[in-house]
């Protein structure tokens, strides 16, 4: 299996100059088995032996960041992109661990002891996973746990016990149902057996952590076999409790009809790859059952309240996970588009409305999947795609300077 796809050449410049630094770096993770599969890869993750520091002195400030601090990593820029430098890292061992928070020793909450690459390998969750490329020396694929023999098979594999890896850190039993999911991977038995009896305890996962996964789902155009994965495996019921319990009603099976139009539809490149429009489009069918929409073609009538109830059924369909208050605001107002669409009243206001081409997407999906009157897209024009949303940087955690002259009182 040799990868034939064309490496980004952005990836590779950074890899070289590691490497001309004396620095071993190899790119790794999904990117090598999107690319062995003949996939071309949405992201690249680089992994190093120089630490962060080292990184940072390789790159300069200006191109290098250091983040994280679960996970501390280098950010390397070219361009407008960034990219993931991390060093080879090791298992924490159960003191270490112990050490770090006050608990049983099993749960890995932070992950920062350097390694040897073969350690750094060892620590990833499946071996398909755990593959490294070394796109400018001779080394090719680097394999120290039978990956590519499992990527051939598309056998999902833990890397050590199963059970042990997911009460460790149980986002990797969702992890394994991505790629049951998005490649038709099967689970090797062990690991099937872990995932039905420990996947529950995702629910005990960092919140935020989830909710960045499941952006990534929706983002994937593979949405519904994932979270059918995730269902028949009975994981769902702890990550979209929700949607879980609406499988199979009315209510849950137009969700699905919705998100599976819309993975095709952004497979064709005809619906935005956004996240907003992904999040409005998952939660459309609960938000216009909960507005008092008795079908969902004729969505809900504008009242006084509707912003309030509206955002409620929002966080409610993805509870427990947050929504965040970008994303909250950008999906309610998507939604609160719809029956204007219908009513045509203040016509101009809604053509300048920031959500209005998201909305009208929105819109053509009800067409497709439950014959909504397709005259009226006739009559609102199609503004043309809309580049995806830009998602805000974290704050700076440093305080504002104060200015010397007018120094508030301290406290
Ligand atoms: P995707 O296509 O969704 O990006 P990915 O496997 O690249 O899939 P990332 O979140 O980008 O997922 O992670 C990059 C790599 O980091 C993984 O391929 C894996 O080697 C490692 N990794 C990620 N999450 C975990 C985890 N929970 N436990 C162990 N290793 C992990
Ligand atoms: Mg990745």
């Amino acid at each position: 299996m040799p990868i034939k796809n064309d490496i980004n050449a952005d990836v590779r410049a950074i890899v070289a100059r590691l490497v001309e630094h004396g620095h071993e770096a190899y790119i790794v993770g999904g990117a090598v088995r999107d690319l062995l599969m003949g996939i071309q890869p949405k992201d690249y993750d680089i992994a190093t032996a120089a630490t962060p520091e080292e990184v940072r002195r390789v790159f300069g400030r200006r191109r290098c960041r250091i983040i994280g601090r679960r996970f501390r990593l280098a950010h390397v820029y070219a361009g407008r992109d960034i990219y993931e430098v991390s060093t080879f890292r090791r298992e924490p061992t159960p003191e270490e661990r112990r050490q770090r928070v006050n608990d049983d020793g099993i749960m890995i909450w932070r992950d920062n002891e350097y390694g040897t690459l073969e350690q750094d390998a060892r620590r990833r969750d499946f071996t398909v996973n755990a593959l490294y490329y070394d796109p400018v020396g001779g080394r090719g694929i680097i394999d120290f746990v039978g990956g590519r023999e499992d990527l051939e098979q598309r056998r999902a594999r833990a890397i050590g016990d199963p059970a042990v890896r997911i009460d460790e850190d149980p986002v990797r039993a969702l992890r394994a149902l991505k790629l049951v999911g998005q490649f038709g991977f099967h689970l090797e038995p062990s690991l099937e057996e872990a995932i039905r009896q420990r996947g529950h305890k995702i629910a005990a996962a960092s919140q935020s952590r989830l909710f960045e996964e499941l952006l990534k789902i929706l983002g994937s155009c593979h949405g519904i076999p994932i979270l059918e994965a995730l269902q028949s495996y009975g994981v769902l019921g702890s990550f979209l409790p929700t949607l879980s319990r609406q499988w199979d009603a009315p209510v849950g099976r137009q969700t699905r009809a919705l998100l599976a139009e819309r993975d095709a539809r952004v497979r064709r490149g005809t619906y935005s790859n956004s996240k907003t429009l992904a999040l409005a489009t998952a939660a459309l069918s609960h938000v216009t059952a909960r507005l008092g929409g008795a079908r969902l073609e004729d969505l809900w009538e504008p009242a006084g309240g509707v912003e309030h109830h509206c955002r409620a059924a929002i966080q409610e369909f993805f509870a427990p996970l947050p929504v965040s208050r970008f994303f909250a605001a950008r999906v309610r107002d998507t939604l609160l588009t719809l029956p204007r669409f219908k009513t045509r009243v203040r016509k101009t206001h809604l053509l300048r409305h920031p959500q209005y081409a998201y909305g009208r997407e929105l819109y053509s999906l009800l067409i497709t999947v439950c014959n909504a009157d397709q005259r009226l897209l006739e009559e609102w024009p199609d503004q043309g795609p809309r580049p995806p949303e830009k998602t805000p940087r974290r704050r700076s955690r440093r305080r504002p300077r104060r200015s010397r002259n007018n120094q508030p009182p301290r406290q």
